[in-house]
């Protein structure tokens, strides 16, 4: 039978090392990061995640405001805002909550992040150096992600990695870090041919598509890694892109949902506030 990656122990090794750095910080009278969370609209995700942010600051001891503007909100009074907090000094991190609402042009709004602010990398010039291999904020979810396969203790370099979803949130990103890794990496998407071959001959497979239970055992190789990015909300409930039952027994690790990549995701937002007041 394969082992779970618990995502909440995982974070709380990170959220321990945050509590330490504040924890100096203030030793040496100096000031504890600042994150301000924009969100525009009233998306259900969003808020949810917002809460989130804010729980997890609070509890590690990092400053964290939010603002929410409502749906009507033109493209140019969201990027006075951003401009405002660009040039604060007490701010050291912007997260804006995507998705934007349908009128605003998500490009022009995430490009007036001040880049040294853009704690979710979503500026070009992050998303350059990112991709480029320099040194910039990494996008939060595939950062966890990175952080549960290598808590496995296995070596990443030389593996067979299958990413399945391509987005610019995660599917390109892990892609990017799983490389950077050494791992030989196939991206696959809703176009993909033989697509349960290709994931069968994985050592890493990460499933960001957003099907509930699409993957089952097979998908996967004897002894693979399993990291489930998926979240979709079936009758109430989280559920993930693969079906853990099923291929818990054939996989040597397997992330659940919930409690694996979502655990890790705000916690590593927190680390790249730190980060960014570095
Ligand atoms: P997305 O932008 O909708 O992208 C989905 C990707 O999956 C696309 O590349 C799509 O292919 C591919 N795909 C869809 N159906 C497929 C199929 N049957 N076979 C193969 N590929 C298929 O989604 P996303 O934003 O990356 O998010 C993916 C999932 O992760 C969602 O459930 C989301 O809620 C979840 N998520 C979780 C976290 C977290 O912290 N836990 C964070 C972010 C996202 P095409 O490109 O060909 O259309």
């Amino acid at each position: 039978m394969g082992q779970i990656i618990d995502g909440k122990l995982q974070a709380q090794k990170y959220k321990e090392r945050i509590i330490q750095f504040i924890n100096d910080r203030i030793k040496n009278g100096l000031r504890v990061p600042c994150m301000v969370s924009l969100m525009v609209g009233n998306d259900g995700g969003s808020k949810f995640y917002l809460d989130n942010q804010r729980k997890v600051c609070e509890k590690l001891g990092i400053k964290f405001e939010s603002i929410t503007m409502n749906e009507e909100t033109t493209e140019s009074e969201i990027v006075e805002v951003i401009t405002k907090l660009n040039v604060d000094n007490n701010v050291d991190g912007i997260m804006l909550q995507l998705p934007l609402p349908k009128h605003i042009n998500e490009k022009n709004v995430t490009s007036s992040i001040n880049s040294e602010k853009d704690i979710d990398s979503l500026t070009y010039e992050n998303t350059g150096k990112f991709y480029r291999g320099e040194k910039a904020f990494v996008p939060c979810t595939p950062k966890g992600i990175i952080e549960l396969i290598k808590s496995t203790g296995i070596n990443i370099s030389g593996k067979n990695a299958v990413v399945i979803g391509r987005s610019n949130i995660v599917g390109k990103p892990v892609f990017q870090l799983l490389l950077n890794e050494n791992a030989t990496v196939t991206v696959c998407h809703s176009k993909t041919e033989n697509l349960e071959e290709v994931c069968a001959s994985a050592d890493i497979l990460v499933s960001a598509i957003g099907k509930p239970h699409f993957v089952n055992k097979n998908f996967v190789k004897k002894g693979a890694i399993v990291i489930d990015v998926g979240t979709t909300v079936v009758d109430g409930k989280l559920k993930g892109d693969v079906d853990f039952n099923d291929v818990i027994d054939k996989a040597a690790f397997v992330t659940p949902v919930p409690g694996g990549v979502g655990s890790m995701t705000t916690t590593m937002l927190a680390l790249n506030v730190c980060e960014a007041l570095k």
